[in-house]
């Protein structure tokens, strides 16, 4: 377990990367080096997402230490039609609306302070042993608990994205096929013991039969090895197979009221009174969705979710006030559902291809999934669009008032030095929490609210490993880990494409990917939330790493795993400021009894200002990425 993983481990066939493989970014490298062929961020390893020297100025604005730090702003004389903050899917998808309704000579800048595009559309690539491995370091796949809107499916259409041509690439029998089963892992410090444990849910792990009498024999199997309470596994099978009224007397829509203000947790413990160990084994189940564990889950939205201990209460299946909308069910959304093999990066990918076409070869998603962009043809003073990276949008403001101002005037960060463009208009597709801090002149009010949407803190890793026979061994693909630093862990999703070949045999490398939600259970959403991206900007990649060795050596140890030997490479995509904050009916009473919804006052448009991001929606999908990006542009082109 402790013996090293040494550099040279690492890189082995990482030759893209070569000296850049588990080193921070520097900015200054970053500038060195951009023109040149070495410049790939997609192969860099060690810690991603939020990156060192990606955050710092943001900071540096928020602590209201930036200014003195910095000399004059240099005016780069640049004037363009559009400025966008924020190269991810909103931003693409703005600068894309706004070349259509303005022509493709519109002349478009857009800043982002990362070392790549894509903002969580995150792309990570892997060479092991010979093979060639993608994965996602952020948005997994289009998917949305709500149909795509028409704007949204349009875009996914015009980029030429057959959604329902999905199952022709996806290899979803491949883990059943080796006997392969979801799993639970149950710590000794949280159970008292190490075990890897069937699951007894059909429904995880992706590759389900979904039937009556499987659940019923991965109970049995479940019971027979569960290290919890014996009487914790009766209150669970009761939960399953004995419904309960537990609220008789009230209309459906009384009980839903009453759920909607308790969260899950206390739901089990006070109303169904089930034993600790049920708990535990539930808390962190919701944390892929909201980032938080049944402490903060409403009872309601776990009713919508499908978690146990509803079906007594004869609720309408009607969803009730104050639902989050990813516990609603649509059929037509649960069919619009596709994987890329680096997730959403496609999406971004393929804008960033049709805005700047010589950034990347080809014509259509096929050959976009293994087409190498060209860096250096991002901001080409030739262009019309610009994509400038590793430059932080530090202030946005009217040259003049805002109600008669021609131009906007943005000022970057960049290397130390602040520049300063003009365009006729910005559309800010950045963080909602960043802009109170980079445009003062919103109201009060707007900046309040802006400041309200407290993003979810994640960890995207990916593992490239030599090969899954350990995987094999134990008899899983997908562990559920509730005690654990990672509480899931995943071998990659099979998707072949565009002449990409996911692994299809143990004895080939694979990704495991192994995702965390940094929440402080107890307290409420947003300050778990607060807490938890103090955690990641703080906690170091090295404990990072020691925490994922540790956790793949306990969970796969009946399967001979050995984190020294089968660990090629390790990519830490950090999300500090992760997932879009959705309105929790604990915490928002506004989202329960109705009022102003802070994302509507935070998105309005100022003068030639306009504001985008999933935040603006509070919904943390990629079709309201779109969606938000092609509202911004209508409020700026209408006027
Ligand atoms: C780990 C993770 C997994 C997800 N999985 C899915 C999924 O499977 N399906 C799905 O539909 N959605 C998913 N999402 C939601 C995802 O956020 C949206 O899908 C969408 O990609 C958000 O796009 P965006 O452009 O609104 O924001 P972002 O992608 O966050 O882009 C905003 C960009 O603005 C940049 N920025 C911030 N401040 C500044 C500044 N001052 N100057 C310059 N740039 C700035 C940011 O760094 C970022 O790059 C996931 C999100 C995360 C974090």
């Amino acid at each position: 377990m402790y013996r090293k993983i040494t550099r040279r481990d690492f890189m082995n066939g990482v030759a893209v990367t070569a000296g850049a493989a588990m080193m921070p970014w520097h900015l200054a490298e970053a500038d060195a080096t951009r023109k040149s062929a070495s410049y790939y961020p997609p192969a860099l390893t060690g810690l991603r997402g939020s990156h060192p020297g990606s955050f710092e100025t943001a900071h540096s604005l928020r602590d209201g230490t930036f200014w003195d730090s910095v000399g004059k702003p240099e005016d780069t004389g640049e004037l363009y039609d559009l400025i966008v903050v924020g190269g991810g899917i909103s931003g693409l998808s703005a600068a894309h609306y706004y070349r259509k309704a303005a022509g493709n000579g519109a002349r478009i800048l857009i800043l982002d302070n990362h070392d790549d595009f894509g903002g969580h559309a995150k792309r990570n690539e892997f060479r092991v042993d010979n093979a060639f491995r993608l994965c996602f370091g952020g948005t997994f796949s289009i998917e949305s608990p709500a149909p795509y809107s028409a704007v949204a499916k349009g875009l996914i259409e015009e980029l030429g994205i057959d959604v329902p041509s999905y199952s022709k690439y996806s290899n979803n029998k491949l883990y059943r096929s080796f006997g392969l089963h979801p799993k639970i892992f149950f710590d000794k410090e949280t159970f008292g013991v190490d075990k890897l444990v069937m699951n007894f849910s059909p429904r995880s792990g992706g590759e389900s039969e979904d039937s009556g009498s499987e659940t019923s024999h991965l109970m049995k199997q479940f019971a027979a090895e569960a290290p919890i309470a014996d009487q914790a596994k009766r209150d669970l099978k009761a939960l399953y197979e004995q419904p309960k009224d537990y609220y008789p007397g009230l209309t459906s829509d009384e009980k839903k009221a009453r759920l909607a203000r308790v969260s899950y947790a206390t739901f089990l413990k006070d109303v169904a009174g089930v034993h600790d160990d049920v708990v535990k084994l539930f808390q962190a189940m919701p944390h892929g969705l909201f980032g938080v564990g049944i402490d903060a889950v409403p009872a309601q939205d776990a009713w919508g979710l499908g978690l146990p201990g509803f079906d007594g209460l004869n609720l309408d299946p009607a969803p009730g006030r104050g639902m989050n909308r990813d516990a609603i069910r649509s059929e037509e959304a649960d069919k619009y559902f596709f994987h890329f093999p680096d997730g959403n990066a496609t999406i971004a990918r393929l804008l960033v291809r049709k805005l700047i076409p010589s950034v990347m070869s080809g014509s259509s998603v096929a050959d976009v999934i293994l087409a190498k962009a060209d860096y250096a043809k991002l901001d080409q003073p030739d262009s019309a669009v610009r994509i400038r990276l590793n430059s932080t949008a530090v202030r946005v403001k009217h040259l003049g008032d805002a109600a008669s101002a021609k131009e906007v005037e943005v000022a970057y960060a960049r290397n130390g030095k602040v520049y300063t463009a003009k365009a006729k208009n910005a559309i800010l597709a950045c963080w909602h929490v960043v802009i109170p801090y980079i445009c003062e002149e919103l109201p009060d009010k707007q900046k309040e609210a802006l400041s309200s949407a407290q993003k979810v803190p994640l960890l995207y890793t990916n593992v490239a490993i030599h090969n899954w026979k350990s995987f094999q061994k134990v008899g899983t693909n997908s562990i559920y880990a509730p005690g654990m630093y990672h509480t899931y862990v995943n071998l990659d999703l099979p998707v072949s494409i565009g002449g990409y070949e996911c692994a299809r045999k143990p004895d080939e490398p694979i990704i495991v990917h192994m995702s965390k939600a940094a929440c402080h259970p107890g307290l409420p959403a947003r300050q778990q939330h607060r807490y938890g991206r103090i955690e990641l900007f703080t906690t170091t990649f090295e404990t990072m790493e020691r925490n994922i060795r540790d956790q793949l050596a306990r969970t796969l140890s009946d399967g001979g795993f050995d984190p020294a030997r089968d660990i090629a490479a390790i990519t830490v995509n950090r999300w500090p400021h992760g997932y879009a904050y959705e309105y929790n009916s604990l915490y928002d009473s506004f989202w329960l009894e109705g009022g102003e919804i802070p994302c509507e006052v935070a998105r309005k448009p100022h003068g030639r200002i306009a504001i985008a991001n999933s935040d603006a929606g509070a919904y943390a999908y990629t079709d309201e990425a779109i969606n938000q990006g092609y509202r911004a542009v209508q409020e700026i082109t209408r006027s």
